[in-house]
């Protein structure tokens, strides 16, 4: 069985690069029927690991994407860690090392001197002496010395590390005790069966080491697939100056989570050429050996484009759904089928869809200004108080068409073209003289409504 994890370090918020990380898990997990579990990496104690769960909660649910069984916290760990640590002391894989401070800086200056890789040296190694007094040692591994480290990467291929370049006998526990970081994630990956790990490449260096602890435990070494990061369009790494990182300040932008792992799914995977797929096409095609080699580029116009996509397909309900996240609530209105049909195709974001809804549900509460100078003016008011009087004479108008057959009759009876009458009515119905088909408008909004808001605007003092 494939089983797959994602294993953020809480940051108070779930980065979109974790979200990617997070969905190609998922994905391989679920194509293969496997598992998917989550495990926080909380073990820097003063973090707050409760609002960093809930975080992470909080955007997979809003993203759709589930994890299997509890959330496994290595705070509440340590003592599984700290047997490990026992465990190879005892059979002379790991040992104490009782360099003070000062026995460092100097060993540093040295090899520093030689223009040498700064490393620790082994002194401690076979040490059998007297402890020296007043210094808590620390644990180190006994690494290979020498040779090479190498392994099966799913993205990147074969890779070969040499030991004399990277490696040394590095610490697994601190004077405190408390285990260090590459340690706490081969134990966890281990003991929970983890077969495959999909991570950033900013971890390919800590696979060595980690290698080095499967191997001193004796436990099976996992398939890894390294993922290149994501970058910006200069080529560095992403920043919140280049978008947003958070996943959740998607939402707050009006991205529906479709599109943004529609969008992350692409960043940096492809199959052939296409670039629309459902969560469940990414399943049935998803798989990790073509992920790309190379770093890809945030590209926000693609994100809109996606999400624009998104947004004309979507069934109605669904829609009305996500405009409520933006206050605007239109289960009540009687056309709401048509207002969401009309203003689907205009939206890149439901936050911008949600304004033009507004706009059009709701009666202007102010003209545009430079509108109404353009387009409030001459005969401007005395043509709107006609074409009232024939929308009144003229009875219930309930469609578009209606309204257009209507309105044509009018200009043709009182010598007049559309653009006079068509700005002007767009202002009284949205407040500025940008909507759709001003037809398509005036029948969403609805006989009474239109007749109301042109009344009003008649009686706006200018
Ligand atoms: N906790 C690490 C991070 O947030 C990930 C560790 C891993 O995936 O092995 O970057």
């Amino acid at each position: 069985m494939i089983i797959t994890r994602f294993a953020p370090s809480p940051t108070g918020y779930l980065h979109i690069g974790g979200l990617r990380t997070a969905l190609y898990s998922y994905l391989w997990s679920r194509k293969n029927d496997g598992k998917f579990l989550l495990r926080i990496e909380d073990t820097d104690l003063k973090r707050n690991s409760k609002e960093a769960a809930e975080a992470i909660e909080n955007a997979f649910a809003w993203t759709n994407l589930s994890h299997d069984g509890e959330i496994i916290y290595q705070s509440t760990r340590f003592d599984i860690y700290k047997s490990y640590v026992k465990q190879l002391l005892e059979e002379g894989k790991a040992y104490k090392c009782y360099m003070s401070r000062q026995e460092l800086d100097e060993l540093r200056a040295s090899q520093s001197a030689d223009k040498i890789r700064p490393h620790y040296d082994g002194r401690y190694r076979d040490f059998t002496g007297e402890p020296p007094s007043g210094v808590e040692p620390v644990i180190r591994i006994k690494a290979p010395m020498e040779g090479e480290i190498s392994f099966v990467d799913g993205v990147k291929g074969e890779v070969h590390f040499n030991v004399k370049d990277m490696l040394d006998d590095f610490i697994i526990a601190r004077s405190d005790g408390t285990p260090t970081y590459n340690f706490v994630v081969t134990i966890d990956d281990a003991l929970m069966n983890i077969t495959d790990v999909i991570r950033g490449d900013d971890h390919l260096s800590n696979t060595p080491k980690q290698i080095v602890i499967y191997k001193a435990l004796g436990f099976k070494i996992p398939k890894f697939y390294h993922v290149p990061m994501i970058l910006n369009n200069q080529g560095k790494k992403l920043s919140k100056r280049d978008g947003a990182l958070d996943v959740m300040e998607y939402k707050n932008e009006g991205y529906l989570p479709e599109a943004l792992l529609n969008f992350l799914v692409r960043l940096g995977w492809s199959h052939g050429d296409q670039e629309l797929f459902s969560l469940d096409e990414m399943i049935e095609f998803f798989d990790p050996k073509n992920i790309n080699k190379s770093a890809s580029a945030y590209n926000e116009e693609k994100l809109l484009w996606l999400n624009a996509q998104y947004i004309k397909k979507l069934p109605v309900d669904r829609l009305v759904k996500e405009l409520e996240f933006f206050d605007v609530s239109v289960s009540d209105f009687s056309r709401k089928e048509e207002l969401i049909e009309v203003l689907r195709d205009r939206a890149k974001t439901i936050k911008e869809l949600a304004i033009m809804v507004k706009n059009i549900v709701d009666e202007p509460i102010n003209y545009d200004e430079k509108a109404c100078k353009k387009f409030i003016k001459g005969d401007a008011l005395e043509n709107l108080e006609a074409f009232k009087q024939a929308l009144r004479a003229n009875g219930e108008c309930s469609s578009a068409s209606e309204f257009e057959v209507l309105a044509k009759k009018f200009l043709e009876v009182n010598g007049l073209k559309l653009k006079d009458l068509a700005q002007p009515i767009r202002i009284a119905m949205v407040g500025s003289a940008v909507s759709p088909s001003v037809f398509e408008v005036l029948n969403i909004i609805g006989y009474q409504n239109v007749i109301a808001r042109i009344d009003k605007l008649l009686n706006h003092k200018f």
